[in-house]
């Protein structure tokens, strides 16, 4: 069997330089030259995992199909490779220190002190090399969130510097710093990469491959100084330029040849240049749109881009296969109101309604909903977004006055959205939502079949409330229909009111399923709608 080899991608200088994109771009272009990838992040806080933090913390939160709660790079993963990934592709210093203290108690150390090293960073190495272990995969490419020179991420980069040791030529550290251009004195700077290298070297580490990410281009003497300075080959001195879009990056790296440099390095026969046909027919559609369609999408986390990243990454993918530009107005519910509703979403071809917890600006997307209802506009809901057009359907057609759900309210007179069976005695809140893929049934002849053309589909979900049966037959007569269920206990998946153009609520997140290679259907056919319901030139 051919060996594992192990990619790691460190970042220097500053946050935010884009590792994850880095990651993803080069897992493409070794899976387009025939080579089997996964990736994977090791990110140095505490908690377990970033189920119980808040968007303003951490941006969104993903969830991969076996229901594990992660870093949202997981997603850029999935959306490059068209690969699912696991709990294994995400590691905590909270998880790590979890098993290592369950073995202590256990008493798997009997005898010893356990510390830092080894017991920690052996932790750390056997996760490295789990997914490696499998045999499944020819690289394994393990990003290292934090910055180098965070006390947190000391037990990690200890941990690269004995596999790079121990593995030799199996083993590569690319790292990925910021060179920054100083306009008044109209240069880039080398001195902050070289610092941030000087670093890693003093933690045992020599980066093989340095990638600069700079708004200018690197010139010939930068990329010399860069080499030189820094102890590696010109050749693995790397430009990464901004760019107009995050799905640009491959073909920036095929360019500057990345992947060439990883195969040289880790001594890797190679014999094909990337098949990137797929991926640049998908960025031909993205560069070369026919008309926009303006998107109102309604949830509580206006100014933070990331919190609903996986949703904007879908309208990007659903809007190529619509060949059109899908503009996507972040609007706040908390400032929408019946006075207001026509003049925030009047102009919009479709609106989407994000998921959450909690009742802050809840009245405000029940407002939304109730206006894509009446005014014929496209609508999706997804999660709480699907909750809420339950109550507004419940209090505006039903005339069931302040129904609700009871995580809002718990004592309303119609809880139509109620907390599932096997949540009522749950004390602990970490990892303990309904996660993850599960069966949905569709039924035959409504708008969810003609989205999905089939009849089981699986699909992700994170949520502990439900629609609520005991109103069922009520919903139906008055027009809104249960058109997806999973029949293992009779959970409504998806709702729909089939007189309305276009009105799809689903209790799971089909944001999570959207790549490159397969936008989601449900996000095709919502773009579709809204560009027949109303388009503007680009
Ligand atoms: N808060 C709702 C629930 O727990 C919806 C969750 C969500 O939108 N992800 O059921």
């Amino acid at each position: 069997m051919p060996r594992t080899k192990y990619v790691f991608v460190t970042g220097g200088v500053s946050s935010s330089l884009g590792k994850g994109i880095i990651s993803a771009s080069l897992a493409k272009l070794l899976q387009a030259r025939g080579f089997s990838v996964t990736i994977q992040k090791f990110d140095p806080y505490i908690n377990i995992d970033p189920g119980t933090m808040n968007p303003y913390e951490h941006g969104e939160c993903y969830v991969t199909d076996d229901g594990a709660e992660t870093d949202l790079d997981l997603g850029h993963y999935e959306r490059y490779l068209n690969v699912p990934t696991s709990q294994a592709n995400n590691v905590t210093t909270g998880r790590v220190y979890q098993s290592v203290i369950d073995k202590e108690r256990r008493g798997d150390y009997l005898g010893k002190t356990v510390q830092v090293i080894p017991h920690i960073t052996d932790e750390i190495k056997y996760r490295v090399k789990l997914l490696g272990n499998t045999g499944d995969y020819d690289f394994v490419i393990t990003e290292i969130g934090g910055t180098v020179g965070d006390i947190e991420s000391l037990p990690y980069i200890e941990s690269v510097r004995q596999l790079k040791w121990e593995l030799g030529d199996q083993c590569v550290v690319v790292h990925l710093t910021l060179v920054p251009y100083l306009a008044a004195a109209q240069e880039l700077k080398t001195k902050p990469t070289q610092h941030s290298v000087k670093l890693l070297l003093e933690s045992g580490i020599q980066p093989d491959i340095i990638v600069c990410r700079t708004e200018k281009p690197l010139n010939e003497s930068v990329r010399n100084k860069i080499a030189q300075f820094c102890n590696v080959e010109r050749n693995s001195v790397i430009e990464s330029i901004d760019a107009p879009s995050i799905y640009q990056v491959p073909l920036l790296m095929r360019e500057e040849k990345l992947d060439i440099e990883v195969l040289a390095k880790t001594r890797t026969a190679y014999n094909k240049e990337p098949d990137l046909t797929k991926w640049e027919s998908f960025l031909y559609k993205l560069e070369h749109p026919k008309c926009t369609v303006n998107i109102g999408l309604v949830g509580k986390y206006t100014e933070l881009k990331d919190a609903y990243k996986s949703i904007l990454e879908s309208f990007i993918h659903a809007g190529t296969e619509n060949l059109c530009k899908v503009k996507v107005h972040r609007i706040s519910s908390e400032c929408i109101s019946k006075d207001n509703v026509e003049e925030k979403l009047g102009e919009m071809s479709g609106i989407l309604v994000a998921p959450g917890f909690g009742d802050r600006g809840i009245e405000g997307k029940i407002t939304a909903i109730k206006y894509a209802r009446e005014n014929n506009v496209p609508f999706l809901g997804i999660c709480l977004g699907m909750q809420c057009a339950v109550i507004e359907f419940g209090r505006n057609v039903l005339g069931y006055t302040h129904a609700h759900s009871t995580e809002m309210e718990p004592r309303t007179k119609y809880p139509v959205i109620d907390i599932m069976d096997d949540q009522k005695d749950i004390d602990d809140m970490g990892g303990t939502m309904r996660l993850g893929a599960y069966p949905c049934s569709i039924r035959e002849g409504s708008k969810a079949y003609e989205v999905y053309g089939k009849l089981n589909i699986k699909e992700r979900h994170r949520h502990r409330f439900e629609y609520n049966n005991k109103y069922k037959d009520e919903y139906e007569k008055a027009g809104m229909i249960a058109s997806g269920i999973n029949e293992a206990n009779d959970l409504v998946e998806i709702m729909e009111i089939p007189t309305h153009p276009w009105f799809i609520g689903v209790q799971f997140h089909p944001e999570y399923g959207s790549t490159v290679a397969e936008p989601h259907p449900l996000f095709s056919a919502f773009v579709g709608a809204a560009k027949e319901y109303r388009s503007e030139p680009v």
